[in-house]
């Protein structure tokens, strides 16, 4: 089984020292790396910026910063792939233009034009062939199942891991996480909150059960 898997946040310039961002750690992305490997599975981990140590084992670890990076390592890769979970946490947004000197401030406001990223799930989507396997993550702050399910539809995905953020102990940062997985037959499975290590291992036995 070789399996490509997303991680972290990407980060987009605005001038050579600042970027837009999100709270992603990566922890969950790592977290179903080490599970992959740890099934004996060739494991490509395709990751933005994030303060963690690189899991051992891997059969490719890609570093990247930005979302058009990101889409390039996981667009390339994904054709020689059995299948991909995508975790990284995409920035939707980035500048139109970025500076290459420093912004220098000055007393009136500063309005940044943004423009759209490519959904880069939603490309691999349109990408897959019938023996790939593509899931996505959703977190969202409200109306989890509606818009977990509209995602799972529009994206051409096989399973989507949806989970709650906003919420303590759970989503960006935090060290535990808790889910539900809902596939494109229609199966609903509830993986309760617990470490993003055992949640990883959860969600690769309910998928992919041995
Ligand atoms: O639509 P939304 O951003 O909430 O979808 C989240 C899912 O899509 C996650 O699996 C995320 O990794 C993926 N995604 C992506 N490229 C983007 C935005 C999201 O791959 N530009």
């Amino acid at each position: 089984m070789k399996i490509l898997i997303s991680a972290g946040p990407t980060r987009e310039a605005i001038d050579p020292v600042r970027f837009i961002t999100n709270h992603s750690s990566g922890k969950m992305g790592y977290a179903l790396a080490l599970a992959a490997v740890k099934r004996g599975w060739q494991v490509v981990l395709v990751s933005g910026p994030v303060d963690l140590p690189r899991p051992e084992g891997l059969a490719e670890f890609v570093q990247v910063v930005s979302a058009a990076e990101m889409a390039d390592a996981v667009k390339s890769r994904f054709p020689a792939m059995d299948g991909a979970i995508l975790c990284a946490a995409v920035a939707d947004y980035r500048p139109v233009t970025v500076s290459n000197k420093k912004i220098k401030k000055s007393d009136d406001d500063l309005i940044l034009h943004l423009e759209r990223t490519e959904d880069i799930l939603k490309t691999l989507g349109t990408m897959k062939n019938a023996q790939q396997i593509l899931i996505g993550f959703a977190a969202e702050t409200d109306d989890l199942e509606a818009n977990a399910l509209a995602k799972l539809k529009k994206k051409n995905l096989d399973w989507i891991a949806a989970n709650k953020v906003g919420v303590p102990g759970r989503g960006f940062q935090a060290d535990t996480n808790a889910i539900t997985l809902y596939n494109a037959t229609g199966e609903k499975i509830e993986l309760p909150l617990t470490d993003k290590e055992s949640l990883a291992e959860e969600m690769l036995n309910r998928i992919f059960p041995e």
